[in-house]
């Protein structure tokens, strides 16, 4: 018996290339275990029917003595990365049929060490949403209580590999899409830094925002994955190029908290209790805890709710039942445009829609969009001042713990009030990461948010890892 539950990349490695499991044995578990959960959780909605063939690939690569550590390693997909002759919907009826006519740069990456892709996963309706209620396909269930939410917009993804049906998964973050449902699952999130990993072949929502990150167990099983994809790719013009990809960063020992949260205002109880509890714990292993100023970072939500629907009006323009899916027809061109967009997209992308449409209108560009950037500018700024003086800035990644299926469904701003911790990294551009960190009395997963300076993953896995092994 394969244990799923303690499962990492490089255990699961280690025990391929001794022999003790075939990758086919290995992806034959993580089938099994789908069956037996997903009908339930609705984390995947397609197993891919090539999975056990990539595997015997796989099986062979070891054979051969070409097995990297990506080799035969299970891995699921956000179900808004493209892989060629497979079908990609972004939870969306507009896609109804679409098959992927090119393979995303991540994909092609992972194809090539031999990892083993087990399927896609749901997620909010192209990407839009914190708790996968907007998806399609029916919301995605919380593995640690089935009346809970797993968290959005990469709540299948999460879900997935907090079953135990995948042993990691690639999710996409534009305000914090990996990082608040691995929050609210239990799992580690990351978001790297703009431009650190390629976008080519990831559906766009906000294309200054969107970043794809890993969804593991471990934070080992994180930067395994990030090294892996974190390159520049010339498909993706906003991959960084090579010499911008790791910044130096003097270490202070410091770990900063926004002076602003340091009262615990607006955060549920328990997740203030336990965030004290875990900045205690990095005090104990040597880090200095000092409050920092970062009075913009409060306005990074009201940015975002600015330049992400402009840009995502902007990019989903593209769906207009002629070159992709889902198709009405009409009398004129204008009306099966209609029609077709407005039957096709569900009603928090329509909103989005309008909401980006308004913000770029003529007469409100400057007064939102322009304004918007300016601000955006500021905040980085400011997170790079503050960075001068330590090596991280930590926060909660969720005011709350998962909530109950509905709760927020019918109130768009409270819904938006969730990403308030993980904002300010995509508006910022730099990296952050979830970590599990304890549990509330319910047994519900907390979590423990780290950010570092712009490239500075080096640091901020370190902090993490350390973070991680502290009881
Ligand atoms: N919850 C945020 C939103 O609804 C983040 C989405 C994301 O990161 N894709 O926009």
């Amino acid at each position: 018996m394969i244990d799923l539950a303690t499962l990492t990349i490089e255990k699961a490695h280690a025990s391929m290339q001794a022999g003790e499991f075939t990758a086919r044995e290995l992806v034959e578990a993580y089938l099994a275990r789908i069956k037996e959960k997903n009908d339930t959780i609705n984390a995947y909605l397609e197993v891919y029917d090539d999975v056990l063939s990539q595997a015997d690939a796989a099986d062979q690569r070891f054979k051969d003595g070409t097995a990297t550590l990506l080799t035969g390693i299970p891995i699921a997909l956000k179900d808004n990365i493209l892989v060629s002759g497979k079908r990609v919907s972004c939870a969306s009826k507009i896609l109804d049929g679409y098959v992927g006519t090119y393979t995303a740069t991540v994909v092609t990456k992972l194809l090539s060490e031999g990892a083993v892709l087990l399927g896609r996963t749901n997620m909010d309706e192209f990407a839009m949403g914190s708790s996968t209620e907007t998806s399609a396909f029916g919301v995605t269930k919380n593995p640690h209580d089935l009346s809970r939410v797993a968290g959005g917009s990469s709540g299948g993804a999460v879900a997935a590999v907090a079953m135990g049906g995948a042993l990691a998964a690639l999710g996409s973050d534009t305000g914090g899409s990996v990082r608040q449902p691995a929050s609210f699952c239990g799992v580690v999130g990351m978001k790297p830094t703009y431009g650190a990993i390629s976008r080519s072949g990831l559906i766009a929502m906000g294309s200054s925002l969107d970043q794809i990150g890993p969804i593991t167990k471990t934070v080992r099983d994180a930067e395994i994955l990030f090294s892996a994809l974190s390159f520049h790719d010339p498909m993706d013009s906003t991959s960084l190029p090579d010499d911008m990809r790791t910044v130096a960063h003097t270490e202070t020992r410091k770990i900063g908290v926004p002076r602003d949260i340091m009262s615990g205002e607006g955060m549920d109880a328990a997740v203030f209790a336990n965030f004290k509890l875990s900045l205690a714990k990095l005090e104990k292993a040597g880090y200095v805890v000092v409050p920092v100023d970062l009075p913009l970072m409060q306005y990074s939500l009201a940015v975002y709710y600015v330049l992400m629907p402009a840009e995502t009006s902007t990019n989903l323009a593209r769906f207009d039942g002629i070159r992709f899916g889902y198709s009405v027809p009409g009398k004129t061109p204008d009306e099966a445009f209609a029609k077709t967009r407005g039957q096709g997209f569900g009603k928090e992308v329509r909103r989005r829609i309008m909401l980006g449409a308004y913000v770029l209108s003529h007469g409100y560009y400057d007064a939102y969009y322009n304004k918007a950037i300016a601000v955006r500018r500021m905040i980085e700024k400011e997170f790079a001042t503050v960075f001068e003086t330590v090596d991280a800035i930590a926060t909660p990644t969720s005011p709350f713990p998962a909530f109950k299926i509905g709760e927020k469904a019918s109130d768009p701003l409270a819904m938006y009030l969730s990403d308030i911790f993980t904002v300010p990294a995509n508006i910022a551009g730099i990296p952050a990461i979830s970590i599990p960190a304890g549990k509330t009395n319910d047994g519900l997963p907390l979590d423990f948010q780290l950010m570092t300076a712009h490239a500075c993953e080096h640091t901020l896995f370190k902090i993490a890892s350390l973070f991680e092994s502290l009881t």
